[in-house]
């Protein structure tokens, strides 16, 4: 196994939860070929971020924790990388999955599939665009050029101004985009039970798709509250109100935990949290079995771990759109990108693995 740190440049700050970064630094992972020369190279990623997964140095002492001295993998290394350190164990996960795929001439996405018993991926994932704060009118202006741009589904980030004004800035996107396109919004755990309640009830006539992250992370009573509301027959009030995406708390709780709550109508998935893409498309699998519909996001990551979030997107099946398109976020990139957006969609770059031989030679 062969590390390689690097860092490339974000295009604007990234608030997280330790504080703003203007690069993601992470470290890539090189596995293979054997001695014998039996088994394929494969690439992985491993970028941490602040609040969601372990340190950067945590990450790069995991992964150098699980190499003898000669550089080899020691037994079980995958196994070795727990739950405290999901980077880490994403990129070795990745670069294994990577060069068994192309020992097999699959993509990653069918050996993924393969591997869970589901049906053959789809050529393409769905991606979303996500629209910044701003007035309503600079709000709007961005809405359609995303869709002018070709995307169908985009989110609108919200709560970062008073409730009134993001009813405003969300009416103005409906009235600019029409009702055929997809309204999310995401408040990143800004609002309180009341004004979460008071949003659900005033963003609802805009037919949004769902709203994310209403409440703080840690409140998992509170979002599932919203939804019980929502499902109760007696709640004198009458009024359609809208399904419930669940991101931060994820992280805070696990997916077991806000299945069992009953907290999420959707539950948003990044295979560098959960720890690999193996991992992500098991709890895709898991949700769906709870009647929770999955969606796939990056953590602005570079562009080996977001090829294989395109990868973990196409092998769930009729998956809804994906925070993927997240490439324009970093100023440079590792290499080329393999599958750019096109018309709201990301194509399965061309195989065997994550994209053929597209990374070789970056470490
Ligand atoms: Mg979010």
């Amino acid at each position: 196994m062969r590390l390689r740190p690097f860092s490339v440049g974000l295009t604007a700050p990234l608030a997280t939860a330790r504080g703003e970064i203007t690069e993601r630094e992470g470290i890539l992972v090189e596995v293979g070929p054997d001695d014998d020369g039996a088994s394929a190279t494969g690439v992985g990623e491993a970028t941490p971020l602040p609040g969601w997964t372990e340190s950067r140095s945590a990450c790069e002492s995991a992964l150098r924790g699980v190499r003898d001295e000669d550089g080899c993998l020691v037994d079980g290394a995958l196994d070795r990388l727990d739950r405290e350190t999901p980077a880490a164990r994403h990129g070795l996960a990745l670069a294994l999955a990577d060069a068994a795929a192309r020992g097999e001439g699959l993509s990653l996405a069918e050996r993924l599939a393969a591997e869970r018993d589901l049906p053959t991926p789809a050529e393409s994932a769905p991606v979303n665009a996500t629209v910044g704060d701003a007035d309503p009118e600079t709000t709007a202006a961005a809405a359609a050029r995303a869709v002018d741009a070709g995307f169908d589904c985009l989110k609108i980030k919200v709560g970062a101004r008073s409730l009134d004004a993001d009813v405003e800035r969300l009416r103005a996107v409906r009235d600019a985009v029409g009702s055929e396109v997809a309204l999310r919004a995401d408040a990143n755990g800004a609002w309180n039970p009341s004004t979460a309640r008071e949003a659900l009830d005033r963003l609802a006539p805009l037919d949004l798709a769902y709203v994310e992250q209403p409440l703080p992370a840690d409140d998992l009573d509170g979002a599932a509250a919203l939804r019980d509301r929502r499902n109760d027959p007696t709640d004198a009030s009458g009024d359609p109100t809208l399904p419930i995406a669940l991101d931060e708390s994820l992280s805070r709780y696990g997916l077991d935990a806000l299945l069992d709550a009953d907290a999420a109508d959707v539950v948003v998935l990044k295979p560098m949290a959960l720890g690999g893409p193996d991992r992500a498309l098991a709890a895709a699998s898991a949700a769906r079995a709870a009647g929770v519909e999955p969606v796939i996001t990056t953590t602005i990551d570079a562009v080996v771990a977001r090829t294989a979030a395109v990868h973990v997107a196409a092998a769930i099946p009729d998956v809804a759109p994906c925070g993927l398109a997240t490439a324009a976020l970093l100023d440079d990139d590792l290499a080329p990108d393999p599958c750019p957006v096109a018309d709201g969609a990301i194509s399965v770059p061309d195989g065997p693995g994550l994209a053929g031989d597209a990374f070789d030679g970056l470490l």
